[in-house]
């Protein structure tokens, strides 16, 4: 075992591996047949020495219930949670931790003598990603967050309770904006787009950005979702169910245009796929710091393996797998070269090649 444990996931012979004393975990959502998850935790648990493995499930609308105790009976030891299954696993667990308790929704399942342990990685996961790698503090910071859906909840507590002095919730409609709000009333309230302006940190919290608006499965590692264009802006604010070409390029989100931030101010985008969105490209064209969700995917998972297995996860490892700053790196120059290209001639001004 430790022989097969030292090799890569890859280096592994198939036929050898797992065998029956393999520990399982893995993630459940529907669909989830594009998750980075596998490899990411797949490359730890083969670093750290570990006989485990990770495995996607899908699980379709309708089937949550009978796949958690199908989980439990088989013997998995955790789950991650993603979309649809976020609330349905909250309502089902044993034991909730305060965040979830808070949220109504779970992105992590812990299954221990009989106990259904759940817990939301979600908010940590994006802190942990600030703390570290831009030395950014939330306490005593005035942030925005845009959207009200699972993740801009998670940002929105996550951000209260690490002392954010004034968080303001954008959102396309207000009933999901109100209960964001609701999570820390004295510091959180609802907003219009333009009052993001003067904040030290906006998080975009909407699918908006994603490939496809959201519809469609992300690259698969080491492939790159075409790059964003710098500075490009309609004024469209199309839902993602109705996204055409044109809005799912468009820099503008739920009527935040990114090309009012600049120098001092930190923007992250909660997507990673492309790793360089249009908002992202926008806002850093006009100084702002930017990040992608890369880091809030490798944090949370850092924290689900510490849960799982009470050992300190390989954060090197875990970034090259994601690609890291390569990743974004690579999107910028491709988003920088395309700028070029469309200001040496304006699209407009194409030629048909004679
Ligand atoms: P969700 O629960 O479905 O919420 C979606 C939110 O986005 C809602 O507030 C919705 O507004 C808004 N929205 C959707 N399409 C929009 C559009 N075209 N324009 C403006 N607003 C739009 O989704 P979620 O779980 O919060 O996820 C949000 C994003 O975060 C996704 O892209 C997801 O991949 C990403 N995420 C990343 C990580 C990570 O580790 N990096 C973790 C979790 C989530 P309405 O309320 O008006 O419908």
């Amino acid at each position: 075992m430790s022989q097969l444990a030292d090799m890569t996931p890859s280096a592994r012979p198939m036929a050898a591996w797992p065998v029956s004393t393999t520990t399982v975990v893995g993630v459940i959502g529907f669909p989830v047949r594009h998750s980075l998850s596998p490899s990411l935790q797949n490359a730890a648990f083969a670093a750290m020495g570990l006989d485990w493995t990770y495995v996607a499930f899908e699980v379709v609308p309708g089937s949550l219930d009978r796949a958690i105790t199908g989980a439990v009976a088989l013997g998995v030891r955790g789950l991650s949670v993603t979309m649809p299954h976020k609330d349905g696993v909250a309502r089902l667990a044993t034991r909730r931790s305060r965040q979830v308790r808070r949220l109504g929704a779970a992105n992590t399942l812990s299954f221990d003598a009989g106990t259904i342990h759940a817990e939301s990685f979600d908010g940590a996961g994006l802190l942990d990603d600030l703390r570290e790698n831009l030395g950014f503090d939330p306490a005593g910071r005035r942030c925005g967050v845009i959207g009200a859906g699972g993740a801009g909840r998670a940002a929105v507590l996550g951000l209260a309770e690490a002392g954010a002095e004034e968080i303001l919730v954008v959102n396309r409609t207000a009933a999901p904006a109100w209960r964001a709000a609701a999570l820390a009333p004295q510091v959180v309230r609802v907003g219009r787009p333009d009052e993001l302006r003067g904040m030290d940190l906006v998080v975009q919290a909407t699918p908006a950005a994603m490939v496809n608006g959201g519809r469609v499965e992300e690259a698969a590692p080491g492939e790159l979702a075409a790059p964003a264009r710098a500075g490009r802006r309609t004024d469209l604010v199309a839902p993602a169910e109705s996204a055409g070409p044109a809005e799912a390029e468009s820099a503008i989100v739920a009527g935040v245009d990114p090309l009012w931030f600049g120098a001092g101010q930190l923007v992250v985008d909660l997507v990673y796929d492309p790793p360089l969105t249009p908002f992202l490209a926008a806002a850093e064209s006009q100084g702002a710091t930017v990040r992608n969700g890369l880091g809030m995917l490798v944090y949370q998972a850092a924290r689900q393996i510490r849960l799982w297995t009470g050992a300190e996860p390989p954060l090197g490892v875990m970034w090259s797998v994601v690609g890291g700053e390569a990743r974004t790196a690579a999107a910028r120059e491709a988003a920088t070269e395309l700028a070029r290209l469309a200001s040496e001639e304006p699209i407009g001004e194409m030629h048909e090649p004679e």
